[in-house]
């Protein structure tokens, strides 16, 4: 089933996972994850593309396994930095071969030692993969893209941000995914500045459930989100106490998702970290506001 099926029938939910980074390549640990998360019913799970090397295959073989062996929608991530024609030909053939349906489409980020400037490419932005993929196979995916509501750390200010994403969605992204913010505000900035520019699509909130402070801190350095003065001053006060972080991490998203949804929001998906056991526990929290719409 393709994404924007389930996203024109309710608010959808959705878990983000990666492929485990093992030196023996072992990637077996993952579908324990997946067990469990399956248990929880998502209407989809997508998982992380790290462009070269083995974990590209990672992608495709459990996203092939979500959707044949779990019976759950899956959406392959897949990034074009640093790609070939002929690698995505076959990444892409071998998604289709699997019956995957649905491909977030990403320039990716840039690889260790990478020259944006310099190096030869073939793509430099994700609307060129999505080009890509609508002219080679019509009608066969439900293409998605990534967007950010506190604008990409490569783009100059938000006008500049909205105008490549308008190019996104022209290309062939029927759905947005954002970036992780903790601060709402500026998932509405963006929805409304989109909107105004014509972007019309369905865009799902990212959140992350930040259970401990240091990942948080790093994660928020990462994509250059803002972390808003009351969950700043949590993390101040209950950094040395894992417990009483994890409960305010799994509050504060649970309270992002609560607006969120009462807000009318497209969709939550919820970067998991490969941790079942957060998920769940927002789950426990949000049940009822999620059951609301299945029983609509
Ligand atoms: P683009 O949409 O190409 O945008 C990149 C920059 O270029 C932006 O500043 C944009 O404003 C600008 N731009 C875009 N098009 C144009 C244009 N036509 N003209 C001028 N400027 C333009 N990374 C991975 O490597 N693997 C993953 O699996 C992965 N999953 C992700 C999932 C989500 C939901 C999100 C939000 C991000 C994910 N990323 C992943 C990270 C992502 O690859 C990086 O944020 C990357 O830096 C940008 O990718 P993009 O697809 O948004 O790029």
């Amino acid at each position: 089933m393709k994404i924007i099926d389930l996203l024109h029938q309710r608010p959808t939910l959705s878990f983000e996972i990666f492929p485990p980074k093992n030196h023996d390549g072992d990637i077996s640990s993952i579908y324990n994850t997946i067990d469990e998360l399956a248990k929880l019913k998502p209407d989809f799970i997508s998982v992380t593309y790290g462009a070269g090397g083995s974990t590209t295959e990672n992608t495709v073989e459990i996203a092939s396994k979500i959707k044949n062996d779990y019976n759950i929608e899956a959406v392959a991530h897949l990034s074009c930095i640093d790609a070939t024609p002929k690698q995505l030909t076959r990444i892409i053939n071998s998604l289709k071969t699997n019956n995957i349906e649905n491909i977030l489409a990403l320039r990716g980020d840039y690889p260790k030692g990478y020259d944006p400037v310099n190096a030869p490419h073939y793509y430099k932005y994700a609307s060129e993969l999505n080009e890509f993929i609508s002219k080679n196979y019509p009608d066969t995916f439900c293409l998605s893209g990534a967007c950010y509501p506190e604008v990409h750390q490569d783009a100059v200010s938000l006008e500049e941000d909205l105008q490549a994403l308008k190019k996104k969605v022209d290309a062939g992204a029927e759905y947005l995914i954002t970036q992780i913010f903790f601060d709402n505000n500026y998932y509405y900035r963006l929805v409304r500045e989109a909107r105004i520019r014509g972007i019309n699509v369905p865009i799902i909130a990212g959140i992350m459930p930040a259970t401990n402070s240091k990942s948080l801190l790093n994660i928020a350095k990462l994509s250059g989100c803002n972390i808003p003065y009351n969950l700043s001053a949590m993390i101040e006060r209950f950094k040395n106490n894992p417990y009483a972080m994890k409960e305010v991490g799994l509050n504060y998203a649970t309270y992002q998702i609560i607006d969120l949804i009462t807000n009318g929001v497209d969709g939550i998906h919820l970067y998991t970290m490969n941790k079942p056991e957060i998920a769940k526990e927002i789950l426990l929290r949000t049940n009822n506001i999620f059951a609301e719409f299945i029983n609509d």
